[in-house]
């Protein structure tokens, strides 16, 4: 049987389980499913939206039996090609799991399933005074499922933690078909192994996630924004520190001087031309403790070197100052058409060390080279500017991608703090890794998935076994 036969025999066996109008196969509909955040493109043989976890089962069950990889998909928003199907096979939609199955006021915990984005299910949880607290940029488009598969963080990720700090449970099919519940919905439970955190973060390589039990918080009614204008990146960290020595902000970000210099004259309020660092920060909780929290920081600020700051008491006045922040990605393409845009992670202490490695980085690959980020929790966005059909700047930026990860790894940090690794990162794992930690790792995988049956090609580097 050649291998288009054998396609069509999977694609009917594949319809009898989902419904034939919950398949796609033609050219037009595999293309929307073939990028993702990174720019890349991999054409899936069929695409699949399965309605309930039992499909889902008896497609792992075809899967294991015809030996064809499967690649889940929340909404391709991923940054390191996650959600790409690198050697083919079927891309499993989960834009049908999106029911919001229980919100538990009593216990502060919700139960649903991975289609729901982000932002709906704070916007549902809003008027009842609950929050989900991981904030990606990207909320308003990401899937649960693809924040847990990812471990995605945000601003408030200084305050509140990442994604895997509420998640209590999963349902998650297994590559066989096998279905497991693992973790609980208490707020404690310590029985076996943590198999809940082990699929956080594993990138759609272990399991298929069709249920979530997380974690809620009481809303924070009040919050208030400063802008602070520094003199020197150093200076900017210092008071990252000085700042987290005495209070708890939910955000803490930061802005390089070429960061800056790309929206300084697309802002609704001048800057001053000697501004070298910008931070931007939030404090947030009941009224009485905002404002009890911004005294306390604008008396500190007060007594800083600092060339100048700005404060924000309601929503329309903070978006003002936040512009300065989201304008940077759309400003930078005014540079070049193309941006890799790695999100690694040093000790707070050394991100001047690090922003001064890249401004030496743009140097010497003669490339548009900027930092903004999380100063809070060290994450640090470093966007590297390029023309990608410039044979040239793309073997520079590679190059330097390479360094600053060298760099990163010397300075005690961490190559992906949100993004994960992807076919994008995977062959600097052994960078980070040791080689025994590696074996573990492919092991565990070698354990939930023998044929390599989900999500192929990804985390590992694929030149050693
Ligand atoms: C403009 C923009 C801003 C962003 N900002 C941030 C940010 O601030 N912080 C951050 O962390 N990330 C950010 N991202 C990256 C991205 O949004 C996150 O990684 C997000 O978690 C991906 O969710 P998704 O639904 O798009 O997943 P996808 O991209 O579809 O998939 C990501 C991974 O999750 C797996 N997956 C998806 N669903 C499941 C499931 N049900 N079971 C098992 N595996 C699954 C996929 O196989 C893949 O490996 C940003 C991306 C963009 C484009």
């Amino acid at each position: 049987m050649d291998r288009d036969e054998k396609r069509k025999i999977i694609t009917e066996k594949l319809a009898e389980i989902v419904g034939r109008e919950h398949i796609a196969t033609s050219r037009e509909e595999l293309l929307s499913y073939s990028y993702d955040g990174t720019g890349q493109e991999f054409l899936p043989e069929a695409v699949a939206f399965p309605g309930s976890t039992d499909e889902i089962s008896r497609i792992m069950v075809l899967a294991d039996q015809e030996k064809f990889p499967v690649v889940v998909r929340g909404a391709g928003s991923g940054m390191t090609g996650g959600s790409l199907p690198v050697k083919g096979g079927l891309v499993l939609a989960m834009s049908r799991f999106k029911r919001i199955i229980e919100i538990d006021q009593a216990n502060q915990i919700a139960i649903v399933e991975p289609g729901v984005i982000n932002g709906h299910l704070r916007d549902v949880l809003k008027p009842m005074g609950l929050f989900y607290p991981p904030d990606p940029a990207s909320l308003n488009f990401c899937t649960l499922g693809g924040n847990i598969a990812e471990c995605a963080g945000g601003p408030s990720a200084v305050k509140y933690g990442v994604t895997r700090d509420y998640v209590l449970g999963l349902e998650v099919v297994l590559a066989d078909g096998r279905v497991i519940e693992t973790g609980c919905r208490t707020a404690k439970g310590v029985v076996g192994y943590d198999l809940t955190r082990l699929f956080v973060g594993s990138e759609g390589t272990l399991g298929i996630i069709t249920r979530i039990i997380m974690k809620l918080l009481p809303l924070p009614t009040a919050a208030i924004t400063f802008l602070v204008c520094c003199r020197s990146m150093p200076q900017a960290t210092g008071l990252v520190r000085l700042i987290l020595e005495q209070l708890q902000p939910r955000t803490l970000e930061f802005m390089d001087k070429t960061a800056i210099a790309l929206v300084k004259n697309r802002l609704p309020f001048a800057l001053s031309a000697e501004t070298a660092a910008i931070l931007l920060i939030e404090v947030d909780g009941s009224p009485v403790s905002v404002k009890n929290q911004a005294a306390q920081l604008a008396d500190f600020l007060d007594r800083q070197d600092v060339l100048s700051y700005q404060r924000a008491d309601n929503r329309t006045e903070a978006d003002l100052l936040w512009q300065a922040r989201r304008a940077v990605s759309p400003a930078a393409f005014a540079l070049r058409p193309d941006k890799i845009s790695e999100d690694v992670v040093v000790p707070r202490s050394k991100i001047p060390e690090l922003v001064t490695f890249t401004e030496e980085l743009a140097r010497k690959h003669n490339l548009p080279v900027f930092t903004f980020g999380h100063a809070g929790d060290g994450n640090i966005h470093v966007n590297i500017m390029l023309d990608k059909k410039n044979k040239d700047e793309l073997e520079q930026a590679e190059e330097a991608k390479k360094a600053l990860f060298r760099e990163v790894i010397r300075l005690s940090g961490t190559l992906s703090g949100e993004h994960g690794i992807g076919n994008t990162k995977s062959r600097f794992l052994p960078l980070e890794l040791g080689s025994e930690t590696i074996k573990l790792m492919r092991q565990i995988k070698k354990l939930f998935d023998p044929h390599d049956i989900l999500n192929p090609g990804k985390i590992f580097p694929e030149d050693q076994s």
